[in-house]
């Protein structure tokens, strides 16, 4: 079989074909790094390392470029609209510049703790900016886009192709949020760049005005200038057909004068919590820190991403996580007993084994080249496991345990699983909170006034190799 994607542009499954042949450049959009990472960015990165896992099984060199937006998104998109960085900064007391470090830094330890492959490079929008003045520079000159005392806007009625992403008519566009601005000359006209007042934190010196940039532009720059000016998959979640997308459309291909931007454009569904859509004023945010400091395990919330297609909407809960805990504890289990066979087994082989595995792998396989259908193939995955412990109960090959071995492995690590071993993992988490326990209870001692007991826990710390310290935020530790 052939890999086929289905393409949010032409709303069909394709054949994947790909620019230059065995290299596939891909481009995902990043976050806004003004806060800690969600659950909802857990899901689509994961579902897109996934994607390129696959890729890369299937022999593809894979470059692949994910975005971090640092300046200029304004929420609401209007200039009246606080930006959501300099929000941050004044909740946190910092500068703009060091919320966005803090973050950034934070979401990278985020990807990390997934298991996500990191991209090839994760520009900043903040780096960009004299290739983002150029752009517009030649939207300008092109006739594009046109200057205002507010901005520098694309003027969608040039682009005749404007809404081929998401299929909104034009005449349909004013039902969508669009920015207001009088000086704009149709109302869903958007900006690709914005004038800033003088105190403003993000502003740049251009031909036209100090500004900072729109949000949109900084993908087509960063795509182009990392990537060509065509790439095979340009990736993001659902929410961003329209407008983001729309809008790298209009400004990559005004620029480039129609060579078609992206050839297969893949959205993954949104993330629900408990049937409800995450928002802090609900109070049901989960920062995918808080969903590991409950479940310890990395690929637990990997099998829950893998149990959904990645186009489909997912709902987050208690029971899904427990569920796909027990998908994994059943895939260790039998990874026990493969081991306790290969060590202890006979030397017979069962051909009627192998060819079954042999199979499944190939329904596995296919599976994934169908717009990588995860949960068809990981269908096909716990049937592996489940053969090979019927099997095995009947059967102690060494043999035959071998290859179940070698298959589980080989495409359990297509889901990103067996990255590092998982006791070891989860007995690592677990040693942290026992620490973090005694440290309160050397804290509740020495407000006792029970000195000898709370210096005996410090003491017979430090002899493990692990010192406590005071901060004004109160005891922490490390390893010494
Ligand atoms: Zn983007």
């Amino acid at each position: 079989m052939v890999l086929k994607v289905y393409n949010t542009l032409t709303k069909k499954k394709e054949e994947f074909k790909t620019i230059e042949p065995g290299t596939v450049r891909m481009y995902v959009c990043g976050p806004t790094v003004y806060d800690w990472s969600h659950i909802g960015h857990g899901r689509t990165y994961v579902a897109f390392d996934v994607i390129v896992r696959f890729l890369e099984y299937l022999g593809y060199r894979v470059k692949y470029i994910r975005n971090i937006t640092d300046v200029g998104h304004l929420s609401g998109e209007a200039l009246e609209g606080e930006d959501k960085l300099l929000k941050g900064a004044k909740k946190e007391k910092r500068t703009p510049w060091e919320v966005a470090d803090k973050y950034m830094m934070a979401f990278f330890k985020d990807m990390d703790m997934l298991g996500i492959r990191r991209p090839d490079y994760q520009p900043k929008a903040s780096q960009m900016i004299p290739e983002m003045i150029e752009m517009i520079e030649t939207l300008i000159k092109k006739g594009y886009a046109y200057v205002t005392e507010t901005g520098v806007y694309f003027d969608v009625s040039k682009f005749e192709d404007y809404g081929k992403l998401s299929k909104i008519k034009k005449d349909e566009l004013s039902k969508h949020r669009i920015e207001p601005d009088p000086t704009k000359r149709n109302p869903a006209d958007f900006a690709l760049w914005k004038k800033a007042p003088e105190n403003y934190p993000f502003r740049w010196k251009t031909p036209w005005m100090f500004g900072f940039p729109g949000w949109h532009i900084e993908c087509s720059v960063m795509s182009m200038k990392f990537l060509g000016e065509q790439v095979d998959i340009h990736g993001g979640a659902k929410d961003l057909v329209f407008p983001h997308h729309e809008n790298e459309i209009a400004q990559s291909e005004a620029y480039t004068s129609k060579k078609p931007f992206v050839r297969y454009w893949l959205h993954t569904g949104l993330l629900t919590i408990n049937g409800e859509k995450m928002s802090k004023s609900k109070g049901n945010f989960i920062t995918i820190r808080e969903m590991f400091a409950k479940w310890k395990d990395p690929e637990i919330f990997r099998m829950f991403v893998i149990s959904s297609h990645y186009r489909s909407d997912i709902d987050y809960s208690d029971k899904a996580m427990q569920d796909a805990k027990e998908k994994l504890d059943r895939i260790y289990n039998t990874l026990d007993r493969i081991d306790e066979v290969i060590e202890n087994g006979d030397e017979s082989i069962s051909n009627e084994f192998v060819q079954k595995l042999k199979k499944l792998k190939k329904e596995f396989i296919e599976a994934m080249e169908d717009d990588f259908n995860t949960p068809l193939a990981l269908a096909k995955y716990m049937e592996i496991i489940s053969e090979t412990n019927k099997h095995l109960e009947k059967v102690k090959s060494k043999k035959d345990a071998e290859k179940a071995k070698e298959v589980i492995i080989e495409l359990g690590k297509i889901f990103g699983f067996f990255q590092k071993p998982r006791k070891k993992n989860i007995e690592e988490e677990k040693m942290k909170e026992i620490i973090q326990i005694l440290l309160e209870i050397r804290e509740d001692l020495r407000k006792k006034k029970l000195f000898e007991l709370s210096d005996k826990i410090r003491d017979e710390l430090k002899k493990v190799g692990i010192e406590i310290y005071d901060t004004p935020k109160g005891p922490k530790w490390k390893f010494v």
